[in-house]
């Protein structure tokens, strides 16, 4: 029998009535013939609600307690979907990732897949053609034989994984729009439904604040060359669509310049004033940053013009800000800067395309546009197949829909 992989996001799953609506999308997958497992995320808002428990209870709290406590919203889900499947006639039962088991690193609250083993799952198919309801976003640490979470968005990952463990013939990941769109289709109403996106702008896409799908679940879909699709949980389960495929570039016929537009408010601004111009202060700062695990993404550095003096920005991610402040702040007289100034009122706003390896200019078009609409760049970084910049957050929208419209993106 193929096999299918189904994931099913918050909001999908947010009431029982709406886990009834996700058990028929179930139900007629199995009726097609597939054997099918099914990935579950929390009900929509919980994981929230159980983070902000956390951090009530203890301000600086142990990681591996805060992902006994985040896990437990996808085994509520999962005991929920195998109950509605079973209403309906089918065999069904729930596994926690400890069950299964989906064994992980032991990076507490963002931890890595390493390997799944899937027998008890198959052999629930061939004995007893029962369906799996899978928890998302959680596994085990074998070794210490603790329960963790793979970060935020993590359930992308998990049925991913599962979908390249069981090589089933593709995944779908169900969620609350009918597809990957051209950008956030909630702030761009003109954004368009893409059919097909390859993985490489996928990725990019994702890593630059496309929240659509978490960026682990896209590279494991490209290293396994699983066949997955986004699509909506909301379409009638008798008459479903597919949604947008994820896949090889070479098939896809037709290519754009620009694929599509990302934003993410994940981005602080950090700038120190009147740096020593001389070789090993960049180390001097990014070395203690990256000890402290802290990702530096933009930097830019100004060339002095007096050889004595220089000015350097980067940026961290918003969490890490303060910290990032605090660190540098401790170093001083090392580093010998004369201010530190930081901004967290920024965001990045990004254009993704295969197409820009091959056109000249196209990052150049959106700096006109973006000055001809008032709008002040604070940092560039291009890379093959995209372009950021580093915007004041009250123009995101604007800048979105400018780079929307000027790459020919927008709806008819
Ligand atoms: P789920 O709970 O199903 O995992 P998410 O909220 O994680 O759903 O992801 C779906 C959301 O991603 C959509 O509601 C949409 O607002 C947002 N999104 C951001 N960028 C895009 C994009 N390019 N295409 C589609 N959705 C996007
Ligand atoms: N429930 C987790 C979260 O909200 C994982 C997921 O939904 O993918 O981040
Ligand atoms: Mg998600």
């Amino acid at each position: 029998m193929p096999r299918l992989v189904m994931k099913f996001g918050g909001t999908s799953v947010a009431t029982v009535e709406r886990i009834r609506n996700v058990a028929r999308h179930v139900k007629r997958e199995v009726e097609a013939g597939y054997d099918v497992a099914v990935v579950v995320s929390a009900m929509a808002g919980k994981t929230n609600e159980l983070v902000g428990w956390v951090k009530d209870a203890s301000a600086l709290y142990d990681s591996k307690e805060y992902d006994v406590v985040v896990a437990s919203g996808e085994q509520v889900t999962s005991g929920l979907l195998a109950l509605a499947l079973q209403e309906m006639g089918l065999k069904a039962r729930s596994w926690q990732g400890w069950q299964i088991p989906i064994m992980t690193s032991e990076a507490h609250g963002s931890a890595r897949i390493a390997a799944i083993d899937g027998t008890g799952i198959l052999k629930g198919f061939t004995d007893n053609k029962e369906v799996a309801v899978v928890s998302g976003f959680q596994g085990v640490h074998q070794p210490t034989g603790r329960i963790t979470t793979l970060g935020r968005g993590g359930s992308d990952t998990s049925a991913v994984a599962l979908a390249a463990a069981v090589q089933a013939e593709r995944c779908d990941i169900y969620t609350d729009v009918d597809g990957v769109y051209t950008t956030d289709p909630r702030i761009v109403p003109k954004a368009r439904r893409l059919d097909r996106v390859s993985y490489e702008e996928m990725l990019e896409m994702a890593s630059l604040g496309a929240k659509v799908l978490q960026v682990r679940s896209v590279e494991l879909a490209m290293m396994h060359r699983v066949p997955t699709y986004v699509r909506s949980s909301f379409d009638d389960p008798a008459d479903p669509k597919l949604g947008t495929l994820i896949c090889d570039e070479e098939d896809i016929m037709e290519q754009q310049v620009v694929t599509g537009i990302a934003y993410s408010r994940d981005e602080a601004q950090i700038t120190l004033r009147d740096i020593a111009d001389k070789p090993g202060i960049a180390a001097s700062i990014f070395v203690p940053l990256a000890d402290a695990n802290i990702n530096v993404d933009m930097i830019i550095q100004v060339v002095s013009d007096n050889a004595a003096t220089t000015d350097l920005t980067f940026t961290v991610p918003t969490a890490d800000y303060e910290r990032a402040c605090a660190l540098l702040n401790e170093r001083r007289n090392e580093i010998a800067f004369k201010e530190l100034q930081g901004a967290t009122d920024v965001v990045k706003v990004s254009a993704i395309g295969v197409g820009m390896r091959s056109h000249a200019g196209v990052a150049a078009r959106a700096f006109k546009a973006l000055a001809d609409k008032g709008i002040n760049i604070r940092a560039i970084t291009t890379s093959e197949i995209k372009f950021s910049v580093l915007i004041e957050s009250a123009y995101t929208e604007l800048a979105v829909r400018t780079l929307h419209s000027l790459y020919g993106l927008d709806q008819a």
